[in-house]
């Protein structure tokens, strides 16, 4: 059954950082706001769970840092690579904010149920276990989504601005004929789990480089501690997608996972999600849809940055519509701002990645990188710092 529903100035699908925060912003603007999430929140979610110094600088704009603080997460002061014969490179999390800046260890449960709640307060439709299940076309332009809820019950919601925040699968920019329809084969396969007994430094994430792949592990809340890393689908093939046997064949071939993860055991069922490629999507897939987050791009994990430009992709995307309503632009005024407005934002670094990433997947490049950084900490300050530029 589909009944039309109320209309909107902006209609988000997706309630993960970009889209939550996203839709905070316009609501606290006066818009009108739908947001529709998939899930039921509080979900677990694949990610390394570190959260990088600069997003709480957006946490205290958006108002939800005294509900993330309660939580009492973990304060990470560095994170450290470690090349696989255990030999490691410092990067301070002060390099990315202030002198006192720190990084934060928090469950992504946690993080997103707040961001979550605070839309909802700020006014915005929130409808969880809704998914965008089609895009509503007025001769070539979308001018809303269909929403299903799990009972099958469908809402047709007309918007000025439509946004994808559906993450790695832009499952709305896919729906555009012509655009994203073909998957791509996944090369790498990610898992994750909290864990007990992990012997990790309490202030640091550390990460550990191995053939085909990296992973990272840092402290979270509640004595948890979370493990998340990245394999060749070859090797998850090979070893039967099993977690656990990947860790041990895979992930040790790094001396200080094997050696950090020693008396560690899994808590939380794994969680697996394949992963089929790094860097930009189409950031106006068509007239009157925007793609925020990481469905405009996916960065890097290694860089623990892909929230904060969630963060900042949302940021930007409020101002080029709030901006732009003002001055009564059409979308196309719309697309245009946000379009200078991201590439200002991140061309710099979304190239610094992809450069970055050769190294990352060759134990040999990234142990000789290491070590060659491990020799000045202000050459690791400037490609850190780099990994966060701007234009
Ligand atoms: C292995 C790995 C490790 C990572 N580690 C880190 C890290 O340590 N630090 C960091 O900053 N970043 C990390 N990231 C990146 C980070 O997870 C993402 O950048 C971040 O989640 C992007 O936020 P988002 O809001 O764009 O998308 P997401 O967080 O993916 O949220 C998208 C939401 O959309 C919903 N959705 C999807 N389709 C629909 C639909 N049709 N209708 C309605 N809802 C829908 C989903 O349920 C989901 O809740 C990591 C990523 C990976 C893969």
């Amino acid at each position: 059954m589909t009944t039309s529903g109320p209309k909107y100035d902006v209609a988000i699908a997706g309630g993960g950082p970009a889209g939550s925060s996203l839709a905070i912003r316009l609501a606290n603007a006066g818009l009108r706001v739908l947001l529709a999430e998939q899930k039921s929140f509080p979900r677990e979610k694949l990610c390394g769970e570190f959260i990088s110094p600069e997003c709480l600088v957006h946490f205290a704009e958006i108002g939800v840092m005294p509900a993330i603080a309660a939580v009492r997460g973990t304060d990470l002061r560095e994170t450290i690579f470690f090349s696989q014969r255990g030999k490691g490179v410092a990067v301070e999390s002060s390099w990315f904010g202030h002198a006192d800046s720190l990084a934060l260890g928090l469950s992504r449960a946690e993080m997103d149920r707040i961001l979550l709640e605070h839309a909802r307060a700020a006014g915005v439709d929130v409808r969880e276990e809704s998914s965008v299940s089609g895009l509503l076309l007025d001769g070539g332009e979308v001018s809303g989504v269909a929403v299903r809820d799990t009972n099958g019950i469908a809402v047709e919601a007309a918007a000025r601005v439509t946004i994808d925040a559906t993450g790695r699968t832009r499952s709305l920019a896919r729906r555009i004929k012509g655009r994203e329809t073909r998957k791509r084969a996944a090369t790498h396969v990610a898992f994750k789990t909290h864990l007990t007994g992990a012997s990790v430094l309490p202030s640091a994430c550390e990460i550990y480089v191995y053939r085909g792949g990296y992973g990272g592990c840092n402290r979270v809340q509640d004595g948890l501690y979370n493990l998340c890393f990245i394999a060749a689908s070859a090797d998850a093939k090979r070893l039967g997608s099993d977690p656990e046997r990947l860790m041990r064949e895979v992930v040790f071939t790094n001396k200080r996972a094997a050696a950090a993860m020693a008396d560690a055991s899994a808590v939380k069922p794994w969680l697996a999600v394949p992963i089929e490629r790094f860097g930009r999507g189409e950031l106006v897939p068509a007239r009157g849809l925007m793609a925020v987050g990481d469905a405009a791009a996916f960065i890097d994990p290694f860089t623990g940055s892909g929230m904060l430009m969630a963060l900042e992709s949302a940021k930007i995307a409020a101002d080029a519509i709030v901006g732009s309503i003002v001055k009564e632009l059409a979308f196309d005024g719309i697309a245009a701002e946000y379009r200078r407005l991201y590439a200002a934002r991140f061309n710099r670094r979304l190239r610094v990645c992809s450069v970055l990433r050769h190294a990352a997947f060759v134990p040999f490049l990234a142990g000789s990188l290491i070590t060659a950084l491990s020799l000045s900490s202000k050459m690791t300050e400037g490609l850190a710092r780099a990994t966060r530029a701007g234009a």
